[in-house]
């Protein structure tokens, strides 16, 4: 094989490499979107879920009374608890990207968030 071709093979697999680099940072994208997305339609699938007993439920017709202060209080520990829980699967509870995969490890909004 003379020198020239050997340039002209490493200069084709530089290329080849690029490419699946690339394509590799492609897949990496791409599966962060579907953890992203498996997130999603779990929690909706558990809401429904919750949604659908809640109607089964209301057939023994409940008397509709308001709910007291230690009520209330307790079913915003419950929201916070699920945003923990949420924040420790990886994912980010923060308004400015909610639902989106950590992949930086901590985020600052989510932890002055959690700390409220
Ligand atoms: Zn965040």
């Amino acid at each position: 094989m003379d020198k020239r071709d050997v340039f002209v093979q490493i200069d084709q697999m530089e290329e080849q490499m690029g490419t699946l680099y690339s394509e590799l940072g492609r897949m990496k994208q791409h599966i962060k979107e579907l953890l992203e997305e498996n997130k999603r339609l779990s929690l909706e699938n558990q809401q429904l879920r919750k949604l659908l007993k809640d109607v089964d439920h209301a057939d023994a017709e409940l008397p509709l009374v308001p709910i007291t202060a230690a009520q209330a209080k307790e079913i915003t520990g419950e929201g916070h608890d699920n945003l923990a829980r949420l924040y420790h699967e990886g994912f980010h509870i923060c308004n400015v990207y909610y639902g989106h995969l950590r992949t930086e490890g901590d985020c600052l909004f989510c932890m002055s968030f959690l700390n409220k």
